[in-house]
């Protein structure tokens, strides 16, 4: 069990903007979603939690909610914010802790996994570094150079710092300047752990000052998303019954639809359709019909299951489009309603969702009224891999 802390409690004061700079979009994304989305595209973390500032509410709560994510208050400075985090981690007994700044949203699987290599070869911690390219001078209180550093033994920390989680509580536990922490490292190396240091990335720079957003963008432009398509298809016969369910809508026929959930083809058809996009299996294999929990079930929660497995892979969802095929009942007076109910469910406008009807002029299982089926496509935009 693995835990990343994404820190984004800053009031942001040094960037001069109207919301904190953790919450404002790059390429169309918070800033603070890159790193969340980082950390859950690596597969390797159990649970991600972000200490935010209380007075961010408004800007915090729509991600938190719509990525599923842990969440504690953040406190007066870095380290109390952290601590915090570190706390609420306890009942989850985790084994490494990665603690990353929010406004560095560049963070990538290349980097978690040197830090996991360094963890894993016995290090107490780990944190990406930069060497310095620029001379350093000392200045004196008139902003004169007073005396040159040698470069070469200064490197510049970036995050995520990652360690051992019990060795870095402990450390917690015994540091007591919690006002002038610069970063976790400090509070680490003042317990004397080994912190190993990995070679980090300009991409991994934090944004400070408003020129450093478009540099960033261009950072990130390099992960290049690229619209993915999945297919589905499925069929119900027609058994007793007063209406069939198609797209979660009720309507009224003389007969109904066989199966183990509520039988709605078009939504299951759908399931397949998003899940085929990201490469998982079939709306079976996460929800086996012999498990009598799912008996007459709502087929929405296998449509919500899947667009939350599509979000969860980094992907959002761009349209969809499905087909119903059968002699009977005659869809188009129900058309709006279940276009309406597909996007609440997929959380899309219903611009993009399609569904229109065909018959199959009587012939095959469809045209001898046996039953209905239904063909579902799923686009969605996902990041290249
Ligand atoms: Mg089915």
């Amino acid at each position: 069990m693995n835990i990343a802390i994404i820190v984004a409690s800053g009031g942001g004061s040094r960037a001069k903007t109207n919301i904190p700079k953790q919450y404002i979009k790059i390429l169309n994304k918070p800033i603070l979603q890159w790193s969340i989305e980082a950390f859950k595209k690596s597969g390797n973390f159990d649970e991600i939690i972000i200490a935010y500032n209380k007075e961010h509410e408004e800007f915090a709560t729509p991600i938190l909610n719509e990525l599923n994510v842990k969440s504690v208050y953040g406190g007066e400075t870095r380290a109390i914010s952290v601590k915090n985090a570190l706390d609420f981690a306890q009942e989850f007994n985790p084994k490494y802790v990665f603690i990353h700044d929010a406004a560095r949203p560049g963070l990538d699987n290349e980097i978690i996994e040197s830090i996991f290599e360094a963890l894993e070869n016995g290090n107490d911690g780990a944190m990406p570094s930069l060497v310095l390219s620029d001379a350093i001078w000392q200045i004196d209180e008139n902003n004169c150079a007073q005396k040159s550093i040698s470069r070469d033994i200064l490197r510049r920390a970036q995050t995520p710092q990652a360690f051992d989680y019990n060795k870095l509580m402990t450390a917690y536990q015994h540091f007591d300047n919690f006002e002038n922490a610069l970063d976790d490292a400090q509070i680490a190396i003042a317990a004397n752990l080994k912190i190993k240091l990995v070679a980090g990335k300009e991409r991994l720079d934090k944004i400070t000052f408003n020129k450093d957003f478009e540099k960033m963008e261009g950072h990130l432009a390099n992960n290049i998303y690229v619209p993915k398509t999945g297919i589905g298809l499925d069929a119900h016969q027609f058994c007793e019954g007063e209406f069939v369910t198609l797209c979660g809508v009720e309507i009224p026929y003389e007969k109904g639809l066989k199966g183990h959930s509520d039988a709605d083809a078009a939504w299951h058809a759908l399931t397949d359709a998003l899940l085929g996009a990201i490469g998982l299996g079939d709306i079976g294999q996460a929800f086996p019909p012999s498990d009598m929990k799912y008996k007459g079930a709502a087929s929405s929660i296998f449509l919500e299951f899947a667009k939350n497995k599509v979000i969860e892979s980094g992907a959002k969802i761009t349209n969809v489009d499905v087909v119903i095929i059968c002699e009977a009942p005659k869809i188009g007076p129900h058309r709006e309603a279940m276009r309406k109910k597909t996007a609440e469910v997929l959380g899309i406008n219903i611009k993009n969702v399609g569904i229109k009807a065909t018959t199959m002029e009587k012939m095959g299982f469809t045209g001898r009224k046996e039953g209905i089926a239904a063909q579902a496509i799923a686009t969605i935009i996902a990041p290249f891999e």
